[in-house]
């Protein structure tokens, strides 16, 4: 029971829980604990009155009632890998789990396949592939990220550059509202236009709207062949210069960017040896995919890159974009990280990436760079050590130089990592007072009271 509840309603919540969705609320904090954070280190966190772990539709939808009848804060949690503390719990709230919602079918013929939030988004393209298909989004997380998680934070990946991001790939959803009625969104057509469009609009939310609790996604076919290049040049800009090249021949299926940081962390966690310079991964798919890179590798050498190396063989492509992979870790192992997700129009990657520089300096920080070049979303990681006085504050200028710097570029604060906690203060500043407003009042449409994910996002 709860140690202060001076009118006894959140008792008689936990009552009315533990009648509705009977062995699955969880109160003891010990247990609770696990829940209150997502893999944002650095936003705050609060302590949640209650975890329910849904089994089913059902108990979403008692929930929802519940917590809307007492008026409770819900925050919904699907694998907790978001980077943005959009699941972090809120004080005296809920904590929705929907991860064991995790029914997954295949359509092979619609080309489409149908799933509870809770599935794994690897389980899913690894399903689709059994029938020559896969599922195109595919965030750094995809080994234990959640659809409803990729879903509701429009998850991108490598691949948006050619197949885009999250909301291109969902058709229809199913979606719990507070209070607890149950929608659904979209169709599973390739057209749709019958009034608003509700799936794109829930699709990013970050929880703010409803819990999706099944979605129908689109799948493509397998292409036919996969070849990657690895190209290292003298500076990022003129990194960033081969990129702009390579995208006037072509449309790769990634093309992804470290600097000499973060390529230095790389070879210090997996002695890969990799030379540590900037460097471009691509990666082109599609039967004419040996061609395609073979003419990549040729205009990043005519675009003054150092080293060319290129494969169409399959595994030793996936080996090399391994290193790309595993940037976010090799940089957690130099210290505490404060990761951002800033994003600029492409031809303005050069003027961030000095402005990343610059920051760095300024502040006395070290900043690993990495992210999706074709698509100008970049995580500058800022690497401190927290128990060096002042540290914590420097790291933190920094962050707000860079997504000052991004913002001056026609730039966006988060590129695909959501809002959240940690970018909640710079949405103003991004989308001005009557966008904001216009956002506000369309959230309240959906959830008069104001409980679900309370003082996150926008
Ligand atoms: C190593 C690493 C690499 C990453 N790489 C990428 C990347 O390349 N691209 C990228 O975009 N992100 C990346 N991420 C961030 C993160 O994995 C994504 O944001 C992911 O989509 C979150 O999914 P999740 O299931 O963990 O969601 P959670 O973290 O549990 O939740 C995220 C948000 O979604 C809401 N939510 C969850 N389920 C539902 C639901 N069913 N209905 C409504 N709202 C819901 C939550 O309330 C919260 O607001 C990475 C994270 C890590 C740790």
């Amino acid at each position: 029971m709860p140690t202060s509840d001076p009118d006894g309603s959140a008792t008689d919540l936990l009552e009315a829980l533990a009648a509705a969705v009977a062995g699955r609320v969880l109160t003891d904090p010990a247990s609770t604990e696990a829940y209150r954070r997502d893999q944002c280190l650095v936003a705050d966190a609060g302590r949640p009155l209650a975890v329910v772990r849904a089994a089913g539709v059902d108990d979403v939808v008692a929930v929802l009632r519940l917590a809307d009848e007492h008026r409770v804060p819900v925050v919904t949690r699907g694998a907790g890998s978001g980077l943005a503390g959009a699941a972090n719990a809120v004080d005296d709230g809920l904590v929705l789990d929907v991860s064991g919602l995790d029914a997954l079918s295949v359509d092979p013929v619609a080309r489409t396949a149908t799933v509870g939030p809770g599935v794994v988004n690897l389980d899913l393209d690894t399903a689709a592939r059994a029938h020559g298909l896969f599922y195109a989004p595919d965030p750094g997380s995809r080994a234990y990220s959640s659809i409803g998680g990729n879903l509701a934070t429009n998850a991108g990946g490598m691949c948006c550059a050619k197949y885009g991001v999250t909301a291109d790939h969902a058709l229809a959803l199913t979606v719990v509202l507070p209070g607890g009625e149950v929608v659904r969104t979209g169709r599973t057509t390739r057209k749709d236009v019958v009034g608003l469009d509700l799936t794109r609009l829930l699709v990013g939310s970050e929880g703010t709207l409803g819990v999706v609790v099944e979605a129908t996604v689109r799948l493509l076919p397998v292409p036919a062949r996969t070849a990657t290049a690895v190209l290292t040049f003298r500076d990022a800009a003129a990194a960033v210069d081969a990129v702009l090249a390579i995208g006037t021949v072509t449309t790769p299926s990634a093309v992804e960017l470290m600097d000499a940081t973060t390529v230095r962390a790389v070879n210090a966690m997996t002695r890969m040896g990799l030379d540590e310079t900037p460097t471009l991964l691509v990666q082109c798919d599609g039967s004419d995919a040996a061609a395609e890179i073979a003419a990549v590798a040729a205009l990043a050498q005519r675009h003054g890159a150092l080293e060319v190396l290129h494969s169409d063989d399959e595994e030793e492509g996936r080996a090399l974009m391994e290193a790309r992979r595993v940037a976010l870790t090799a940089l957690e192992r130099q210290g505490t990280v404060l990761l951002d997700d800033v994003c600029v129009p492409v031809h303005r990657l050069p003027e961030l990436l000095g402005a990343i520089e610059t920051a760095a300096r300024a502040h006395g920080v070290l900043v690993g760079t990495f992210g999706h070049a074709a698509d100008g979303n970049l995580h500058p990681t800022i690497v401190f050590d927290p128990a060096s006085p002042g540290a914590a504050e420097a790291a933190r200028a920094c962050f707000d130089a860079i997504v000052d710097a991004a913002l001056a570029l026609d730039g966006t604060v988060s590129g695909e990592h959501g809002v959240g906690v940690l970018k909640a203060p710079y949405v103003a500043r991004q989308v001005g007072a009557a966008e904001q407003a216009l956002m506000r009042r369309v959230r309240a449409a959906f959830d008069p009271h104001g409980i679900m994910n309370p003082g996150r996002g926008y």
